[in-house]
């Protein structure tokens, strides 16, 4: 047997092997919170005190969640495909999957990503004939995924005005729609869970009966809906092992409360509560850099980080003249790196929004260098395989309005907008789905329509007798993907994209045991293994705590819901050495030997909307914390005087992150002498610039008119403070762009703008 215990320290120790019942470890980055979460399950196992079967863990991403399967396999000796691992959204979906009868879903429903709730919403408004100006669909979907993120459902939204009630109407409308769809949004995934949970008196006691210990990583950021389903499932006798960081709370505008924390504490009467101080993650300066960054919140829980790893290397900053520049810098510093033999896949370039991410991978396409987007736009969103999906949905499951619309004529096969209308209408008036409504239009749209159906029925008898990837390739040929994208000029990229939809097929099947023949698919109705049985009354289907895990999806549903769920991992390109590239968001949790946070511009980072929030800006700063904590070896920072974004060039002052981080831990890099770098005045640690190099920055500002200068902090009575960035003209003509910040680039006429120096 191996010891699990032998690499922990004395509070980590501790954490592991509590006795079972509630416990809150909080601790910073890197501490091993994680770690010891993974070790706990492996060790409540291996003492005999639970079985893989009793255990439902909690992970931020399905990223994370596969990897604690993984550690877990090589801890100990067990199978652990079947267990309760995952995200929120991926274990609701499998217990709906489970139960889907009692949750009033058909079995093969499908989850609508939120693109796909978009334009469900846009349809519903038209057809409804609501003027979409005055009620916005991406508003009416937050309004929705608000809602039912705390638990309400159309009924229980109190509705103020007829401007709200309009909207608690549609909400209504669309719930009614999904249902005849038999579609679920991401939201209602755990809203359906929670509802069938607290309706159903069996089944909720038999999953409190079953998960003994029910572990969350990343406590921080679970939102009230999710906190209520622990709450629910844990019941009063099962112990629920919370881990996470206050500091690290970065989802509070998706609706995440780090209240819960301390309502955790409070409402489970937490006896066990333990901290953890060690950092096993990052090197002294970076540690430094992050203590003294977060120390600059004032609402905290309060705990402390140290390591042993001695000093390490400075924390490196380097600021440009433009993004593009930016990237050419990023260019060259990674070259280095992997020139000293750093692996692609240990360095990570982080940014604060995605938009940032498209010159970045330019130019590490120019220059040849592998890297792998995480978010953006993923895999499963590109519009080729948007269409590629849509028919495998129909095949599971015709009565996807929105599947149907997307391919009813993609590639085009004659079906006419007033043919749809037809169609559309028909389905109204019987209450059913456009599929299903397809024998009640008649003439000549009745019959392209048909054919249409006879093609997807095709589709679907093939389904029940190939491998699924056969079954893609199949579809591929069939629904006239291909042949229609090689008569597109720049078809070729799709087509690639189509061919590794059958290799992610492919690992999929592999990875999740699924196969026609292979023993964890035994059709529909091996789903529960005791079987239904009669408790109270209540037929339910009651699954064996003990006994493996069925699997209770066909290999096409399951492959569908993890391309609705899975969290930006690109399938195709896993498993190659390349750079890593995401945003802060999606870094949480991970770590990297070298780390650059680009953009580090006023507006950027921190986010323009945050500064005028209620707390955004310390969930900003949180943010920065996240982002500088997932660096082992060495961070870099970068910011860029102007950048391009959305279109737009923008002027940037530097964030004030920078003056909140400890200047012993940073080294500037060498400026450019030609940057005209206003910022050479105002910061004077400059490692790498020798004295005259400095001067002769300072010496380039053009003195213009009445001593105002470029690079000059001012204040405006209206504006508050910002920078000359330029001044042109002279004289009673002297005009300059000043750079307010939060309120942008102003032209101002220096003789009659009132300034002042600061
Ligand atoms: P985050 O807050 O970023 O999620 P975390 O607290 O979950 O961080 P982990 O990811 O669990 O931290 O651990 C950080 C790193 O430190 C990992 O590489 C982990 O293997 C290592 N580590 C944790 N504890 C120890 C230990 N006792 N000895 C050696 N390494 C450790
Ligand atoms: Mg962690």
């Amino acid at each position: 047997m191996q010891n699990l215990l032998h690499n922990l320290n004395p509070e980590q120790l501790a954490a592991v092997t509590l006795p079972s019942q509630h416990a809150m470890i909080l601790a910073g980055a890197g501490s091993g919170k994680t770690r010891v979460l993974t070790t706990r399950i492996a060790w409540l196992i291996q003492t005999g005190q639970v079985s893989p079967a009793g255990i439902l863990a909690v992970t931020f991403t399905n990223k994370a969640a596969k990897e604690m399967t993984s550690r877990l396999g090589a801890m100990l000796p067990i199978n652990t495909r079947g267990m309760w691992i995952g995200t929120f959204h991926g274990l609701c979906n499998r217990f709906l999957r489970a139960h889907y009868r009692d949750a009033a879903l058909p079995q093969s429903f499908q989850i609508l990503d939120s693109g796909d709730q978009l334009s469900m919403i846009k349809r519903m408004l038209k057809a409804l004939n609501v003027d979409d100006e005055k009620y916005p669909p991406r508003n009416l979907m937050y309004f929705i995924n608000n809602a039912k993120e705390q638990g309400l459902r159309a009924q229980d939204v109190e509705a103020y005005d007829d401007y709200n009630r309009k909207f608690v109407e549609l909400y209504d409308i669309y719930d009614q729609q999904c249902q005849r769809e038999g579609v679920v949004d991401f939201a209602e995934l755990l809203l359906r869970t929670y509802e069938l949970l607290s309706r159903s008196q069996p089944l909720r006691e038999h999953y409190q009966a079953r998960f003994r210990h029910i572990l969350v990583d990343e406590f921080q950021d679970t939102n009230d809906l999710q906190y209520k389903w622990l709450k629910l499932l844990a019941g009063q006798s099962n112990a629920v092992f919370a881990v996470g960081d206050d500091d690290q709370s970065i989802y509070a505008f998706r609706g995440a409360n780090v209240g819960n924390m301390a309502a955790f504490e409070r409402e489970f009467r937490v006896q066990n509560l333990i901290k953890l101080e060690q950092n096993y993650r990052s090197h002294g300066h970076i540690l430094d850099a992050a203590n003294t960054l977060i120390a600059h919140n004032t609402r905290r829980l309060g705990k402390n980080l140290r390591t042993d790893a001695g000093h390490g290397e400075p924390v490196r900053i380097f600021e440009s003249s433009s993004d593009l520049q930016e990237a050419q810098w990023l260019i060259e510093e990674v070259k280095s790196l992997l020139n000293e033999g750093w692996m692609r896949s240990e360095i990570a370039v982080l940014y604060r929004s995605n938009a940032q991410s498209r010159v970045i991978e330019h130019a590490l396409f120019t220059a040849g260098i592998p890297y792998r987007v995480y978010g953006g736009q993923r895999f499963f969103e590109r519009a080729e395989i948007k269409h590629a999906i849509a028919y495998l949905q129909l095949m599971d499951n015709p009565h996807n309005d929105s599947a149907f619309l997307r391919v009813v004529n993609f590639p085009a096969r004659g079906i006419g907008a007033r043919s749809i209308e037809q169609l559309q209408d028909a389905a109204r008036q019987h209450g059913m789905s456009l599929y299903a409504a397809v024998p009640h239009v008649s003439g000549k749209a009745g019959s392209s329509l048909g054919g249409f159906v006879r093609l997807v029925e095709r589709m679907r008898f093939e389904n029940q007798t190939m491998p699924l990837q056969e079954v893609v390739k199949a579809m591929l040929d069939a629904s006239g993907l291909i042949a229609h994208y090689q008569t597109e000029k720049e078809g070729a990229d799709r087509i690639e994209n189509l061919e590794q939809l059958v290799s992610a097929a492919m690992l999929f099947v592999s990875e999740e045991g699924f196969g026609i023949d292979a023993p964890a698919f035994a059709g529909p109705k091996a789903q529960a293994v005791a079987g239904p049985a009669l408790v109270d009354g209540e037929e339910v289907e009651v699954i064996d705590a003990d006994a493996p895990l069925p699997t209770v999806m066909s290999p096409l549903s399951a492959f569908l819901s993890h391309a609705s769920l899975e969290a930006g991992d690109n399938q195709a390109q896993a498993g190659q050495d390349a750079l890593q590239l995401m945003t802060v968001h999606s870094a949480k949790g991970l770590e990297f030997d070298a780390v650059f946070i680009t953009g580090l511009e006023e507006g950027l980072f921190p986010h323009e909307n945050s500064t005028q929030e209620e707390g955004g800006l310390e969930e900003e700063r949180r943010l920065m914390y996240v982002a500088i904590t997932r660096a082992r070896k060495r961070l870099y920072m970068s910011f860029s005087q102007t950048r391009m974004l959305h279109g737009q060039s923008r002027y940037n002052m530097r964030s004030r992150f920078f003056d909140e981080l400890p200047d012993a831990s940073l080294k500037w890099l060498s400026p450019r002498v030609q940057q005209h770098s206003w910022f050479a005045q105002r910061k004077t640690a400059w490692d790498d610039v020798p004295e005259a190099g400095v001067n002769a920055i300072a010496q380039s500002f053009t003195r213009k008119d009445a001593g105002w200068r470029i690079g000059e902090s001012v204040a405006h009575a209206k504006f508050g403070e910002g920078v000359i960035v330029s001044i042109e003209g002279s004289g009673t003509n002297c005009r300059a762009h000043i750079n307010f910040g939060k309120h942008g680039m102003k032209l101002l006429d220096l003789n009659i703008a009132k300034l002042e120096r600061v």
